[in-house]
């Protein structure tokens, strides 16, 4: 057995790692829906027409495994749920949004005109943004280990349709459900009518193509992505483009000087200073000069701090400010020895048993406390895993 990635969330189920139909055009137009307020979710339906705004099931649990979307209270006495769109799902919606592009993805059961669509509407920063998503997802982690993508020697791996689709599915779930996979079991949970979202998003992102009944799945599309990096950046302001590029110099600059990791001392005091005030400089324009989690406001009680510790991150891992918050001298203390963390999922607070009741009164920290929702980006998600499993619970310790 292959060392799989599972996901320790109560909201994530196997099904919405491996559920389906989803084509790409209805997982838009459900985001969209979804932005409106007006998708509902209904367990086992199948309605695909949006009636009474109930969408399809699968469609639903496959995106929540995407994390574009997250389930809401029950309606009422009814086993009918509202939805909420996550962070990534905002993201996606607002591009929409400003695109003018209404849920029209008519073209949903082949992924290449809904590509297609996309590129005529100019609107394919919703691919990158998408790919972003999807690459931070238990999904696609998988996936590259069940074709265990570090040892492939060749520029495809092809593999036959219904193999892959037995495969990936059998193997996963028996590593999910722990009993052995059986085609044309009971219940419908086949790999013939699940996997198909994943090939479909495959697809869509050029990752793999199908010819002659096998998949061919692309090497390289697969460990560097499509990105485009003009869309990366993510901001749409001018000027903040330019500040960002002339920062990137200054930091290119200080790497070739000095390498990137840095090893001579005298000199990477210079480089840490430069490289600090460019950094705490994007967490002010990121999200304002206060402190992120207590509000307070006086600049000289500020600290850039960084998620990933700056000893164990590269120069541009220190200056990136998806690795960062702005924190009071207090809170940057707590979060830095790892007696707080945040939710990598939720932006929850995570406070450790080892601070008493009377000093977390002192330190002005609660079980309520939150990163703002804006925060909550896949690029920040990924540093903050790394402090989560630095996080002292005082479970153990
Ligand atoms: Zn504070």
């Amino acid at each position: 057995m292959k060392k799989y990635i599972k996901i320790d969330n109560e909201n994530i189920e196997f099904k919405n790692l491996l559920s389906g139909p989803a084509q790409v055009g209805r997982i838009l137009n459900y985001i969209i829906y979804a932005g409106e307020g007006l998708l509902r979710h209904k367990p086992g339906s199948r309605n695909d027409s949006m009636e009474n705004n109930i969408g399809s099931a699968w469609c639903i649990e496959f995106m929540i495994g995407l994390g574009l979307i997250e389930l809401d209270s029950k309606i009422g006495d009814t086993n009918v749920y509202r939805i909420r769109l996550t962070s990534s799902g905002v993201r996606i919606y607002n591009i929409l949004v400003e695109n003018a592009l209404g849920p029209d993805f008519k073209h949903d059961s082949n992924p290449d005109r809904t590509l297609e669509y996309l590129k005529s509407k100019k609107a394919l920063n919703i691919v990158n943004v998408f790919e972003e998503v999807f690459r931070n997802t238990i999904i696609f982690k998988d996936l590259c280990i069940f074709l265990d993508l570090d040892n492939v020697n060749t520029d495809e791996i092809i593999i036959g349709k219904e193999d892959f689709m037995e495969g990936i599915y059998g193997e996963l779930c028996e590593f999910y459900t722990n009993a052995p996979y059986v085609r044309n079991g009971n219940g419908a949970s086949t790999a013939s009518n699940r996997v198909p979202s994943l090939l479909q998003l495959l697809y869509f992102l050029k990752y793999a193509y199908p010819k002659d009944g096998e998949i061919h799945f692309v090497k390289k599309s697969l460990v560097n992505g499509i990105f485009d990096e003009n869309y990366k950046l993510d901001i749409s302001d001018e000027h903040l483009i330019s500040e960002y590029k002339k920062e990137e110099k200054i930091i290119d600059k200080l790497a070739k000087e000095f390498g990137i990791a840095g090893n001579h001392i005298v000199n990477e005091v210079v480089r840490l200073s430069q490289t600090q005030l460019i950094f705490k400089e994007r967490l002010k324009r990121e999200h304002g000069c206060r402190c992120w989690l207590c509000g307070i406001e006086n600049e000289t009680l500020l600290v850039a701090s960084h998620i990933q510790d700056a000893s164990k991150s590269n120069i541009y891992e220190k200056a990136d400010n998806n690795n960062g918050l702005l924190l009071c001298a207090q809170h940057d203390k707590l979060f830095d020895s790892g007696l707080i963390s945040f939710d990598f999922q939720t932006g929850k607070i995570m406070i450790s048993k080892l601070l008493s009741e009377n000093d977390r009164k002192l330190a002005n920290i609660n079980e309520t406390m939150k990163l703002d929702e804006e925060l909550m980006n896949d690029g920040r998600r990924k540093y903050l895993i790394w402090h989560n499993n630095n996080f002292l619970s005082g479970n153990n310790e």
